[in-house]
């Protein structure tokens, strides 16, 4: 075990990799009092509390987890006026709050002269320090900003994986994000910089979390906030599950020996192999069909009336393919031969599981609107359903 570090300089990558794994109980507390001095040293005891205020909750942005995505369902939206903006700043200043936090979603309605003008006020008339929390902006926008009085700047670049972060932070068309190049522009022009990461996007690995906090020292950033992957409860299935009257969860399989004679085939005769590749899916698709069809025949679904079984896997309707790990662990179905990979893909190939829901018919239906819909080539859940045939 290595022994608690100084500074972050006395790290090399491979260290941090090592502490992040650290199990070691009294290794753990040594690290936690040398994390302590430290920031005694360099920050004190005193608590310094920030007046935050949300401006506005549009946003132009996709990004997978987040409650107020542009295609977040339907939702209250709002963005505040310029003098509510500064009756909330005069109130913070008069509470002792000595920086105000201006924060939103991306949103291109909050151009560039209105947040301008709204620093110069909120500094003119409260004295207090502003610090701007407005996503990825032009860079003629932040020098306005940062003229007209702002501060610091935070924005997150949440991973230094390229991949990860597109998976979570979909660029818009047309635009390719570079956070930390927009930290570093941001730095020259005179602001404070506050960044920071996820810890538990699905998919993040040890080594991609030691490279976030190597980047850390790297760029020599002055505030950095380190929080959790927490997804939006807001999918179709966080409204669905507590409608139902029943949950079972399943998983089918057709067994390895047709996956077998599908390889064997498409080495050999391609076109059969395909054809036999795609009736052995539709195969395993029904039998998610026929478990719908026996559940809403159970007597208690007939009794109930207008009841509709459905089944929803991991990977799809929001529900994460990292699902798969739990769901195993509750269904155990490696007893029937299928198990998961690293990719929380399953073996045998043609396998289903998830869970089965039998729920009112309306609660089955599922909005266009969420994040993941826009980028769904399927729109077979919301057909299942249409809504003119709910009661
Ligand atoms: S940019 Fe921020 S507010 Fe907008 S969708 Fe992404 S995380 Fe949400």
């Amino acid at each position: 075990m290595p022994p608690a570090p100084e500074t972050l300089d006395g790290l090399d990558c491979a260290a941090i990799l090592t502490w992040l794994q650290e199990r070691d109980e009294a290794a753990l507390d040594a690290l936690w009092a040398r994390a302590d001095e430290v920031r005694r040293a360099h920050v004190g005891d005193a608590v310094h509390l920030r007046g935050l205020i949300e401006i506005s909750n549009y946003c132009v942005r996709h990004c997978a987890y987040c409650g107020i995505a542009a295609c977040a369902g339907p939702l209250p939206r709002y963005r505040m006026t310029r003098d509510e903006i500064l009756a909330c700043a005069r109130k913070g200043r008069d509470l002792g709050f000595g920086t105000i936090v201006l924060q939103g979603g991306e949103d291109p309605d909050l151009t560039g002269p209105f947040v301008a003008d709204v620093v110069r006020g909120i500094t003119r008339e409260t004295g207090a320090a502003v610090t701007l929390s407005l996503g990825e902006r032009s860079d003629a926008d932040l020098r306005a900003w940062r003229d007209a009085g702002a501060n610091r700047y935070l924005l997150r670049f949440e991973t230094t994986d390229p991949e990860l972060y597109r998976r979570i932070h979909p660029d818009p068309p047309g635009t390719v994000s570079d956070r930390l190049a927009q930290l570093v522009r941001m730095r020259e022009m005179g602001y404070e910089i506050g960044t920071g990461v996820m810890v538990g996007i699905p998919g993040q690995t040890w080594d991609s979390l030691a490279n976030d906090i190597w980047t850390f020292r790297d760029y020599d950033m002055d505030m950095i906030g380190i929080g959790p992957y927490l997804p939006s409860p807001r999918t179709p299935l966080a409204g669905i599950f507590p409608a139902a009257d029943r949950l079972d969860l399943f998983a089918f399989t057709l067994g390895q020996a047709i996956s077998h004679e599908i390889e064997r085939l498409f080495a050999g005769d391609f076109a059969l192999g395909a054809v036999l590749d795609a009736v052995a899916s539709l195969a395993a698709d029904n039998a998610g069909r026929v478990a719908e069809g026996w559940l809403e025949s159970q007597p208690a679904a007939v009794a109930a009336g207008s009841r509709r079984a459905f089944l929803y896997s991991p990977g799809y309707c929001g529900w994460h393919i990292s699902g798969q790990e739990t769901l195993f662990a509750a269904l155990r179905p490696e007893a029937i031969g299928i198990r998961l990979n690293e990719s929380f893909l399953m073996t045998p190939l043609k396998s289903i599981s998830g869970v089965l829901v039998l729920a009112p018919a309306a609660s089955h239906r599922i909005a266009a609107t969420y994040p993941f819909c826009a980028q769904c080539q399927s729109p077979a859940c919301r057909e299942r359903i249409p809504v003119e045939t709910v009661p």
